[in-house]
């Protein structure tokens, strides 16, 4: 790696909060292997609040990759965050209905 670039990303990992510290190693590990549910869960939170962490996976091409190879997760995710909530209480309704 370039000393310019190594510097870069010293700089930048001193300026970052702890949570980044943590979240950062796993959008590297997403590279090389499936993420843990929990782990998928802890970036995606995270990402929902630090921008520079979402401009970091971006360019890693961690969203990419994830949004790909863990497509079916992901749709299923994206399904739950459209529905109405007309849809949600009818769901949660049916649910209970079939618990009692
Ligand atoms: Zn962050």
């Amino acid at each position: 790696m370039a000393d310019g670039l190594k510097m870069k990303i010293k700089r930048w990992l001193s300026r970052m909060g702890d949570e980044c510290r943590d979240v950062v190693p796993l959008l590297s590990y997403a590279l090389d292997r499936k993420l843990t549910f929990a782990e998928r869960i802890r970036i995606r939170l995270h990402l929902l609040s630090c921008n520079a962490c979402t401009t970091y996976a971006n360019n890693i091409g961690f969203l990419h990759k994830v949004f790909h190879i863990h497509g079916d997760k992901i749709d299923s995710e994206e399904i739950q965050t459209t529905l109405s909530p007309d849809a949600k209480d009818r769901i949660r309704k049916a649910l209970e209905s079939k618990a009692e």
